[in-house]
């Protein structure tokens, strides 16, 4: 049964937990020229930077789980508290007051997996994971896009075969963020290529540890590793691990790509991806000797409009989703426009940087945007490209005809 406890009852309890536990956040002045001048989109940093960010991450997620604030609105039976999304909005915005590490780590497992094994594994699933998920002992991956399907998800080929009381996997899974890091990862197989496309796939939960799993690593432009290839060299893994029905993965997908799209839309919504950038930008302009220039002023009054913009519809569509909503085609425009204005700046940056954005002169805040620039297009690429989500506005908000397909 549920505890029942009052919203204000509840703050003071965290409060409490949080003063105890760890530093209030000091906001630091930004300076121009001093500090780090690094404006990245993908996380750049070595193994070591990773796996200690991780541990940080870890040894938090613990502390909070162990003192209930950790999976607020869970179902008691699996570890949950059982409370509202108003509670945990509450223990949100106070947690943002203190100085916490950041949770990159648990990002695509708690967003995207942990909520796809709530509505489609079996119990003894749900049992085991969840609550280790949500305490941050185990990591989870989303092991989807193929070398031959990412947009067109639908065409992978990774098979699963039956054996017994176990599935076989073999194939290669590509793009997959944090599958170093990971203890599972949620993977969608053909179980039967004889059916259409769409209906002969499932979805599983895999060991990552397991034997016959292998996992490189794929360096990104901009340096870092945060994506690998995964091998699947028959690996083992029991039915007690399948996601919803056999050859019923698309539903099991859909839940996740819902909840994907939300948590990309979300967590770009306070970020460089949506706000941060623009303050920098403006520094940059008044640094450049640019601020009096009428086409420089009119290009940084669109992204300062356009960030809004997007923003808003961002928290729009997230409000949506916290009141029960299913998340909607407004939240392909809420990404959408996060991209385009990220291209708006792109254009500034080369107008204003001209050739300091593409050789180091040593200049504090200026070369380092290239960093920025380098990243736009992965952002326009994950979580569905511009275009797919042009098609999804086309089709199901403007009510235009749709794409042709094989099937
Ligand atoms: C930062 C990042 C993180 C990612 N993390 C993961 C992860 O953790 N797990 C995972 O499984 N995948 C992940 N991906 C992969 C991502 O889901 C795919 O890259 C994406 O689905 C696009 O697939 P693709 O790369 O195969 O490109 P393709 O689908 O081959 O597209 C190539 C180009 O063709 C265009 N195109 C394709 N189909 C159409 C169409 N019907 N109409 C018009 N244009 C079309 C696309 O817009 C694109 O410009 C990640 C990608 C990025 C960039």
């Amino acid at each position: 049964m549920a505890e029942q406890i009052s919203i204000e009852d509840f703050q003071q309890q965290a409060s409490r937990f949080l003063e105890q536990s760890t530093e209030r956040r000091v906001e630091v002045r930004q300076v121009w020229g001093e500090g780090s001048d690094q404006v990245s989109l993908l996380p750049e940093r070595t193994l070591e930077e990773e796996l200690a960010e991780a541990r940080a991450a870890k040894k938090w997620a613990q502390t909070r789980f162990d003192a209930g604030f950790g999976w607020i609105t869970g179902p008691t039976e699996f570890g949950g508290r059982g409370l509202t999304r108003d509670h945990q909005r509450a223990y949100e915005a106070l947690e943002a007051q203190f100085a916490v590490p950041p949770k990159t780590v648990y990002g695509i497992g708690l967003g995207m997996v942990a909520p796809t094994i709530l509505a489609h594994a079996t119990d003894e699933v749900k049992q085991r994971y969840l609550r280790s998920m949500w305490r941050g002992d185990i990591v989870a991956c989303q092991l989807f896009s193929e070398p031959s399907a990412g947009s067109d998800l639908a065409g992978l080929q990774t098979r699963a075969v039956r054996d017994g009381d176990e599935w076989v996997v073999s194939g290669q899974k590509v793009w997959t963020s944090g599958a170093h890091l990971s203890d599972i990862g949620e993977i969608l197989c053909r179980t039967d290529p004889d059916l259409p496309k769409h209906k002969g796939l499932t979805g599983f939960v895999v060991d990552m540890h397991a034997p016959g799993v292998d996992i490189r690593p794929l360096r990104q432009i901009t340096g870092g590793a945060s994506f690998n290839e995964v091998f699947f060299n028959d690996v083992h893994i029991p039915d007690s691990h399948r996601l919803g029905d056999v050859n019923g993965g698309w539903t099991v997908a859909l839940t996740t790509l819902m909840n994907e799209r939300a948590a990309i839309g979300g967590g770009m919504a306070g970020t460089s991806a949506g706000n941060m950038g623009t303050q920098r930008l403006i520094e940059l302009v008044r640094h450049q000797g640019k601020s009096d220039d009428p086409l420089v002023r009119q290009q940084v009054a669109d992204i300062v409009i356009n960030g809004r913009v997007a923003s808003y519809t961002t928290l729009r569509s997230m409000a949506k989703i916290a009141a029960g909503g299913l998340p909607g085609p407004e939240m392909s425009i809420a990404k959408l426009s996060l991209t385009l204005n990220m291209r708006r700046m792109a254009d500034l940056l080369s107008h204003v940087l001209g050739p300091k954005l593409v050789a180091d002169s040593g200049e504090w805040g200026t070369y380092a945007w290239s960093q920025f620039i380098l990243g736009i297009p992965g952002m326009r690429v994950a979580g569905g490209t511009d275009e797919i989500l042009h098609n999804i506005v086309g089709e199901r908000v403007l009510g235009l005809p749709k794409e042709p397909s094989a099937n």
